[in-house]
Parts: C-alpha cells; sequence; structure tokens
C-alpha cells in the first residue's frame, strides 16, 4: 500500500454521534494507520436548515476528545464551501447537465402515482422526469419569476457522456455504474445549495482521499459518486464499505436511538475502553451491539 493512503471520517452533525459512527470513525483511523496513511475529518453540515448544527459539532468534539480519536490536518467544514460547490454546479451546467426542476415532493409523489409502477432504485423512487425537457422560454420565464426549484443532473445526458465507469469496492470488488439507474437526482436547492452528493465527490477530492470507509448503507449511493466523479474530472478513490451495528433483534441501531449516543454511554459513567471493547465484542458478533 503506497504511503499516501488518505482516509476520511465524515459525520453530519444531525444529533449526537452514536456507535456507529465511532464504528465508522475507527475504520477510517485503522485503516489509514496500518498503511500509514493520514484520516481526516470533515464536518457535512450543508443542511443549513439544521438549527442544532452547531451545538452537534461541539458535542462531537467532546466525544471525540473522550475516546481521543485523532485527525490528521485540517478539519473541513462543509458549511464554509458553498462557493466551491456552486462552481462545480456552474461546470455541469454550462456543459447541459443540469435542469431546473419545479416540481414540489406533493407533485412528484401525484406523478409517480399515476404512472402506476414507477421506476426505481434501491435508494427510492426516480424522478419522472416532468421539468426535464421543458422549452427554454418556459425554464427562462420561471427562472425569471422566481419560482421556487432544484437542479438535477441529466443522468440519460451523463450516461451518453461517460457511458458506464467502474468503481472498485475492496470487499465486493469491481462495480459498474449505470447512471440511468440512479434518475436525475437533485444537486442543489435553495434551501440547501449542494446536495450530499455533490458536495461529498468534490470534498474527496479536494482532501484528496484516497480510500472511502463508510458503512454499506452507502453503497448503492456510490455509483451516483462515481458517475458525478467522472463528470466533473475528479479522481476515484477505493472504496471499502463496512457492515453496520445492529441491536440483538437484528435491527440497524438507528441514529435516533439515543441510548447508544456516545454522550449517553459516557453520562451512564462507562469509560472509553469499555466503549471501545463494547465495539470489538459487537464486530466479534457479526455487528450485535448489547449495552
Ligand atoms: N455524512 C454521512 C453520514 O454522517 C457520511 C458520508 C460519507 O461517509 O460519505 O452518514
Amino acid at each position: 500500500m503506497p504511503e499516501t493512503v488518505r482516509t476520511r471520517f465524515a459525520p453530519t452533525p444531525s444529533g449526537p454521534l452514536h456507535v456507529g459512527h465511532l464504528l465508522a470513525a475507527l475504520q477510517a483511523r485503522r485503516f489509514a494507520d496500518a498503511c500509514s496513511g493520514s484520516c481526516l475529518l470533515r464536518i457535512e453540515d450543508i443542511d443549513v436548515t439544521r438549527t442544532r448544527s452547531r451545538e452537534w459539532v461541539e458535542l462531537m468534539f467532546e466525544d471525540l476528545a473522550w475516546l481521543e480519536l485523532r485527525f490528521d490536518g485540517e478539519v473541513m467544514v462543509q458549511s464554509e464551501r458553498f462557493g466551491v460547490y456552486a462552481e462545480a454546479l456552474d461546470r455541469l451546467r454550462n456543459r447541459g447537465l443540469l435542469y431546473p426542476c419545479f416540481c414540489t415532493r406533493s407533485e412528484i409523489k401525484a406523478q409517480i402515482a399515476e404512472m402506476g409502477r414507477a421506476p426505481h432504485s434501491s435508494l427510492g423512487y426516480l424522478y419522472p422526469g416532468t421539468c426535464r425537457n421543458l422549452p427554454p422560454d418556459v425554464v427562462e420565464e420561471r427562472l425569471a419569476r422566481g419560482d421556487a426549484h432544484a437542479w438535477r443532473i441529466n443522468m440519460e445526458r451523463v450516461q451518453e457522456l461517460i457511458g458506464c465507469p467502474e468503481w472498485e469496492d475492496m470487499q465486493r470488488g469491481i462495480q459498474r455504474c449505470v447512471p440511468v439507474e440512479y434518475g436525475d437526482v437533485v444537486l442543489a436547492r435553495k434551501e440547501m445549495p449542494a446536495s450530499y452528493h455533490l458536495a461529498v465527490v468534490v470534498d474527496d477530492a479536494a482532501q484528496g482521499i484516497t480510500h472511502v470507509t463508510r458503512g454499506e448503507d452507502l453503497f448503492e449511493a456510490t455509483h451516483i459518486h462515481r458517475a458525478l466523479q467522472a463528470v466533473l474530472g475528479l479522481p476515484v478513490p477505493l472504496y471499502n464499505h463496512h457492515g453496520l451495528l445492529k441491536d440483538n433483534a437484528g435491527k440497524r441501531l438507528a441514529k435516533r436511538d439515543g441510548a447508544r449516543s456516545l454522550a449517553s454511554l459516557r453520562a451512564a459513567g462507562y469509560s472509553p475502553q469499555q466503549v471501545r471493547d463494547s465495539l470489538e465484542a459487537a464486530l466479534s458478533r457479526g455487528g450485535i451491539w448489547l449495552i
């Protein structure tokens, strides 16, 4: 493995860190250490409608310090990078790969219901494409009028341009991304000027990430990320999607389950070592978390 291995831990401050975050952070840290590489921290706080982000970020730093988890280099903060994402969006827009979508959520729901068996991917229903080919004068008029809209990527056009690029999952091998299978995902909207998909590929490239270790719940999303890397001309890291923690009924631990937050374990008197040992024990049981 080259010495330049770089991984990252990229939590979204939507609540307190929980044991699933600890697993993701340790996987990234350990992989980097095993390769004498570095592990960076990135705060994925692009959702500016979340009012308590700052509070969760502060608590996150306390949790990380309590667990003595350290990261290398500068911390990247996505809410400080909207200009960079806007540039990437402009590049896509100038190449005719984006279009404004004026549909509301309930309109999309109704369109899908009307279609009967609407196409969907493992990430949910695909946008039916209502605004994909609106006449340019209608688009212009609606934009000039200030109608609320999201910017979607035209995956048919993307696929014409880049075909079906490959990416490598370190556990499952070579994967083939078929862009149209993921539909015209939203890359920006007024209250969220960059979507997770856009910000994550721009930032993995900006931080020079060579190996993305993250939970297997993001496996499907990686296809979208691969398509975006291809159209933006960004390097393609290797991916390692790890298993998720479950409760003893085999159900995935939910973020909203406060009892498994690191802060609540700390408050209940567990030491950092006990929490780490519990995580190791869970991994040896196939991911079943018991405390
Ligand atoms: N921010 C995402 C989360 O907290 C992780 C994104 C990623 O690892 O790519 O679930």
